[in-house]
């Protein structure tokens, strides 16, 4: 490649000037173009063989030969460790959509790539890339008009459609033989955590806590009416379980604390030695007295217990448990109602969290502290239960989506069907609406539109079904006035897919499209790439090849 901008001559043509650093390449104009877009496509055509209930899992295997089988879009894209830097920007897609809304990224990617096909065509046709730019912003505008037009509203609160939009997701997962009791799972953990504002609802992620265990099967996972901690009871003599729980949550140190200042005391006589020992023992007595006069029963400790304080406690008949994590704290002051106290004399009956039960319990070889029972919690434990470690991966990974769409719908109540009927129908209603535009416009609408199709074509290969036929009759049956004709990738038929219950949040579609469109534009508008050397071999880098 040639080094053209680098290496400029001056006016006079003598003295070279050189603005980049020696071994910087640069790929311009259509060749930067077509290396962009064909590593794109690259991407894209791996992850579509993914997409949907019938799609396939991926087998990756990492450096250390660890393996992941997985569905999930974003986890395939992150653990494939793409290189290019315009197949690394689909990345970011994936990552981005799967933070914000938790579900699409397959469709995210296999979009972008859709958009940027279309847009080559275009280039080859002499088509400039900033008329193709303009276009697409034009019609993915257009597009989430359309998609908001066919929204259903519906009650946020109403589980059914959670549990839908959460089964939905899972579809395509690995767990979904089971996902209608997960989905039921998720349903419910993001009803109960919700916080009610005004009219809308919100909720907060951290206040679901999603523990995973090997072993069981996967219609073991559980919802669990209050928090699991991975720690253990720290003393023997303690009991191994308190029904009716008044919980002291404590983040200070049970212990005597270690002057700041080294000071030396003499001891003389016996008698001293054991009135000094007498008075440290006197003063974690006292702690426990205090404790125990509030009604505690149970103390969750975010600092350590020393020996003797554990002895007294347990001589109480006090259930303990140390060394309890920050972010655990927080979700047990939710769950149980009770208040974090960081200085002990300060600690009163009012502060003491409430539980059914605390218990330790064996989890496979673990112990774990259960702390459940909770009235109205507003932090939950899910507890993943599956056969083997990366069975319990995946399924967490599923559970992730399921809540994710759930908190969507419940934070913005607007639900689409699936099957790809929203993507048609956007497609069908953006080339009418390009017939009103001027020709160069229309042509990228039309490609944009081409593009959507994409996402019903792929769930309908994948089913094995044909792809010609499938729009065809998808396109005859819309424009009969069925808006939720779509593939019916079990069936293998076209069908109404909202009958179906499968049903999806509109944040997810239109985020598809927004994210996919930006990327899309983003590519295109790139005509020179210029990549710093790479280090010498040996060393270890990461940066990106050119081509
Ligand atoms: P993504 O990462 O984009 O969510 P998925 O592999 O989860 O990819 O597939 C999602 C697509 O599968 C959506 O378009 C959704 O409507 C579709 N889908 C899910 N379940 C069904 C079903 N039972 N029938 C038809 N399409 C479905
Ligand atoms: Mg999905």
């Amino acid at each position: 490649m040639a080094t053209m901008a680098t290496m400029a001559t001056t006016a006079q043509g003598e003295i070279p000037v050189i603005i980049l650093r020696e071994g910087t390449r640069e790929t311009k104009g259509k060749t930067a173009q077509r290396n962009n877009i064909t590593a794109v496509k690259l991407v894209g055509n791996i992850m579509k063989s993914s997409l949907g209930p019938r799609g396939m899992d991926k087998m990756l295997v990492d450096t250390l030969g660890d393996v992941t089988i997985t569905n999930d879009g974003a986890t395939i894209l992150k653990e494939m460790d793409i290189q290019h830097p315009a197949a690394k920007m689909m990345v970011e897609v994936a990552k981005s959509v799967d933070n914000e809304v938790g579900d699409g990224t397959t469709s995210a990617v296999i979009l972008t790539a859709a958009l940027i096909e279309k847009a080559e065509d275009l280039l080859n046709k002499d088509v400039h890339p900033m008329l193709i730019v303009e276009g697409y912003d034009l019609a993915s505008e257009k597009a989430l008009e359309l998609l908001t037009g066919i929204g259903i509203k519906v009650d946020p609160t109403d589980k059914d459609v959670l549990a839908s939009i959460a089964k939905t997701s899972m579809e395509s997962k690995l767990v979904s033989e089971d996902s209608p009791l997960l989905a039921k799972i998720s349903a419910e953990a993001i009803l109960q955590v919700a916080e009610k504002s005004d009219e809308t609802y919100k909720v907060d992620m951290d206040n679901i806590k999603v523990e995973k265990k090997a072993g069981g099967s996967i219609s073991d996972t559980r919802l669990i009416n209050g928090i699991v901690i991975d720690k253990e009871i720290v003393h023997g003599g303690m009991p191994k379980y308190v029904r009716k729980a008044n919980i002291a949550l404590l983040n200070a140190a049970l212990e005597i604390e270690k002057t700041e200042i080294s000071a030396e005391i003499r001891i003389s006589d016996p008698e001293q030695m054991k009135s000094f020992l007498d008075e440290e023992n006197r003063m974690m007595k006292a702690m426990v007295d205090k404790i125990s006069e509030t009604g505690a029963n149970v103390v969750i400790c975010q600092k350590g217990i020393d020996d003797v304080v554990q002895h007294y406690l347990a001589k109480a008949g006090i259930l303990a448990v140390r060394r309890v994590k920050e972010s655990d704290m927080v979700k047990l002051a939710k769950a149980t109602k009770g208040r974090v106290v960081t200085n002990i004399e300060d600690l009163t009956k009012e502060d003491l969290g409430t539980a059914d039960l605390v218990e330790e319990r064996k989890v496979e070889t673990d112990k774990w502290i259960f702390i459940e029972g909770c009235r109205d919690p507003k932090a939950m434990t899910i507890l993943i239960r599956g056969g083997s470690q990366r069975v319990v991966d995946e399924a967490e990974r599923s559970m992730h989506d399921a809540l994710m769409v759930a908190k969507d719908v419940i934070e913005r109540p607007v639900i689409v069907a699936g099957g790809g009927a929203p993507e048609a129908y956007t497609a069908w209603k953006l080339r009418e609406w390009a017939n009103t535009l001027s020709g160069r416009e229309q042509l990228a609408v039309f490609a944009f539109a081409d593009a959507l199709e994409t996402i019903p074509v792929t769930l309908a290969t994948n089913a094995g079904m044909d792809p010609i036929d499938t729009l065809i009759e998808i396109r005859s049956k819309q424009s009969q006035g069925n808006k939720w004709a779509g593939v019916d990738v079990f069936g293998m038929k076209i069908a109404d897919i909202y009958r179906k219950g499968i049903l999806e949040p509109l944040v997810v579609k239109e985020l598809i499209i927004k994210s996919a469109t930006e990327v899309a534009i983003m590519i295109l508008r790139i005509d020179d790439v210029i990549a710093a050397s790479r280090p010498k071999e040996g060393s270890r880098s990461r940066e990106p090849p050119m081509e």
